[in-house]
């Protein structure tokens, strides 16, 4: 169907085996889901040199293939009824961790898939309260594809998180069909500017002037901004001049399991008091 209608194909092994491969991708998936397999780590997102916030991100090591990227198995939950599973996990781990990091907001990404449950809402409100975690520390991001169909069920569920005091993050600005509509039409409190506009900002001064106009129509609407992807002290010098504060990226740090993110926040506590000869 995809190659047109109105024609005949004959049958390809290959397209058995790719259906196949997805089909037990998805059964290892649930089986990892039952049996604990899954983890979430951290990156840090930083203002002025200061740890601000962190973002969770799944990472699932699987027996046999290693490491699989969240970007390949994320897609697979949402076709396969997962997601559910899948991101109320993410939410609960991520929920019980927050509160060993207290001064840091913590932004979990959301699928389009689970912002359409009926009960997300309540769902969102019961992890919370079960894990005693303060809405106000938690940002959820999600991405421009949800926005799109202008569905009035989706602006109510947006409204009715925020109004329980969660955060709304646009993720991946400026890789979907970003428009100015969005940013007043939905209740959204921060952008985040996506790598590939990070890339190409510095070897092309049309990025700077794009990066500097979206800075600058975001906080015209009293919206936050945060640069993601950043790698090099070139980026991030780029992104400054074009009014960014926030950023997130492998210079900063890359993500790293809540222990070790701990460890280094005491360690980096620790050295600041002897310095201050306390
Ligand atoms: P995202 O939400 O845009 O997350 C940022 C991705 O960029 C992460 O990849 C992160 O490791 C990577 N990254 C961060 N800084 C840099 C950098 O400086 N350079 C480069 N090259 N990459 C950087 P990751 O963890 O592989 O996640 C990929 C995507 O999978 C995420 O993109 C998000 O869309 C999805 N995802 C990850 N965790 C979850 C989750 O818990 N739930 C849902 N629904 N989706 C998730
Ligand atoms: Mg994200
Ligand atoms: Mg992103």
């Amino acid at each position: 169907k995809r190659s047109g209608r109105q024609r005949l194909m004959f049958f390809d092994a290959s397209i058995d085996e790719a259906h196949r491969a997805k089909q037990s991708l998805r059964d290892e998936l649930r089986d990892a889901l039952l049996h604990q397999a899954l983890s979430v780590v951290y990156q840090k997102q930083v203002r002025d040199g200061r740890t601000v916030g962190v973002e969770a991100l799944v990472r699932w090591a699987h027996r046999e293939q290693g490491e699989i990227s969240p970007s390949v198995f994320v897609p697979v939950a949402e076709e396969s009824g997962l997601i559910d599973a899948l991101g109320n996990f993410v939410m609960r781990r991520a929920f019980l961790d927050s509160r060993k990091m207290q001064d840091l907001r913590v932004s979990i990404n959301i699928s389009a898939a689970q912002i359409r449950m009926h009960d997300f809402v309540e769902k969102v409100q019961s992890i919370a309260s079960e894990t005693s975690v303060d809405p106000l520390q938690i940002e959820l991001e999600i991405t421009e594809g949800l926005l799109l169909g202008q569905d009035p069920e989706v602006r109510q569920t947006l409204d009715r998180l925020r109004q329980l005091g969660f955060r709304i993050v646009l993720d991946d600005f400026g890789t979907g069909y970003s428009s100015l509509g969005y940013l007043h039409r939905y209740p959204i409190d921060k952008i985040k500017i996506d790598r590939l506009f990070v890339m190409k900002i510095g070897p092309d001064a049309k990025y700077d002037a794009v990066v500097r106009a979206s800075v600058g129509m975001a906080h015209a609407l009293d919206i936050e901004v945060i640069a993601e992807g950043v790698e090099s002290e070139a980026q991030h010098a780029r992104l400054m001049a074009a009014g960014c504060r926030d950023f997130q990226g492998f210079l900063f740090g890359r993500p790293v399991a809540l222990e070790a993110l701990l460890a280094e926040r005491t360690g980096a506590t620790a050295s600041a008091n002897a310095a201050a000869g306390s």
